[in-house]
C-alpha cells in the first residue's frame, strides 16, 4: 500500500512512519510512504500558499494551483488512477468497514487542508472521496490522515504480528472487544476471572463473546441494530 501525502508540513507523519505498527509496516514495506508539498509548488518569493476568500470573511484558504500541482506529483509516484481522499469535517464519517475497504486499495492519495480549507473547485475538480474522522474541527488534516493511515495499516495482510489480532479488535466482527487482563492476578484486590486461568479454551472463548456481546448491549447499543445475530450469541445475550 503506498500513501502519498499532500501536505504543508510532512515531518508530522514521522509519529505514523517511525512508531509503532505503522513503523514496523514501512520498515517491512508492505507500507510506502511520499509526500508532496504544495509550498514547493510556489512562485512567488514568500511561497505563498494561501489567500483571502472571495466574499470576505476570517481566515485565508489553500489557494489552487500549489495545491494542484502536489496533488500531480502524488499522481506521478502512486499512480494515475490512485483514490484521492481529502480529510475534511464534512466528509463521510471514516469508520471500520472504510478502513476495510480502503486497505483493498494499492494507493491513496490523502490531502490535507490547512487554514480554513482549500478552493471548492479544487475539490470537486480533483477529489474521489471526503473523510471526516469526527464531529469537531481539527487545524489541519494531517492528524486526520495519520488516523486513516493507521486504522488501514492495521487491516494490511501481514502487518499485525498474530494474525487474528485485526480480527478479534472491536467492531471487526460488529462487536467491542472483550475486557483483557494481564499479570498480576491480583491488583488492589481485584483478581482476574476464573473462566480465564482455567486453560478451557471453548469456556474462554464463550466467556470472551458474552462479555463483547455485554459490552456493546450496554455502550453501543446502535451497533446491535440490524446484526445478524448467531444462536449462540441470541442464548448468551439471553443468559
Ligand atoms: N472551515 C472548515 C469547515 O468548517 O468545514 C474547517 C477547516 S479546518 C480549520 C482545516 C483543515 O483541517 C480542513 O481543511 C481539513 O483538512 C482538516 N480537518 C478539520 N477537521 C477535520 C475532521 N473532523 N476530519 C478530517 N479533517 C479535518
Amino acid at each position: 500500500m503506498h500513501f502519498a501525502l499532500v501536505s504543508l508540513f510532512p515531518e508530522m507523519f514521522t509519529a505514523v512512519s517511525d512508531h509503532g505498527v505503522t513503523g514496523r509496516a514501512v520498515t517491512q514495506a508492505v507500507v510506502t510512504i511520499s509526500h508532496s508539498n504544495p509550498r514547493d509548488y510556489t512562485t512567488d518569493r514568500h511561497r505563498t500558499v494561501d489567500d483571502r476568500p472571495y466574499g470576505g470573511g476570517p481566515g485565508m484558504l489553500m489557494k489552487i494551483d500549489p495545491l494542484q500541482q502536489a496533488i500531480a506529483a502524488a499522481r506521478q509516484v502512486a499512480g494515475a488512477d490512485a483514490r484521492v481522499v481529502y480529510l475534511s469535517p464534512q466528509g463521510r464519517r471514516f469508520d471500520h468497514s472504510r478502513a476495510v475497504a480502503l486497505a483493498r486499495e494499492t494507493a491513496l492519495i490523502l490531502v490535507a487542508g490547512r487554514y480554513e480549507g482549500v478552493d471548492e473547485r479544487l475539490i470537486e475538480a480533483e477529489v474521489d472521496e471526503e473523510l471526516s474522522i469526527g464531529d469537531y474541527v481539527l487545524s489541519g488534516g494531517e492528524l486526520a490522515a495519520m488516523v486513516v493511515i493507521d486504522a488501514v495499516t492495521r487491516q494490511l495482510p501481514g502487518v499485525l504480528g498474530h494474525a487474528l489480532s485485526a480480527e478479534e479488535d472491536s467492531y471487526a466482527d460488529g462487536l467491542l472487544d472483550c475486557p483483557h487482563y494481564t499479570r498480576p492476578e491480583t491488583y488492589q484486590g481485584k483478581t482476574v476471572p476464573d473462566v480465564l486461568l482455567s486453560g478451557n479454551h471453548e469456556a474462554i472463548r464463550r466467556w470472551r463473546l458474552k462479555q463483547a456481546l455485554g459490552r456493546t448491549h450496554e455502550r453501543r447499543p446502535d451497533l446491535l441494530e440490524g446484526r445478524a445475530m448467531t444462536a449462540e450469541e441470541n442464548e448468551l445475550l439471553a443468559e
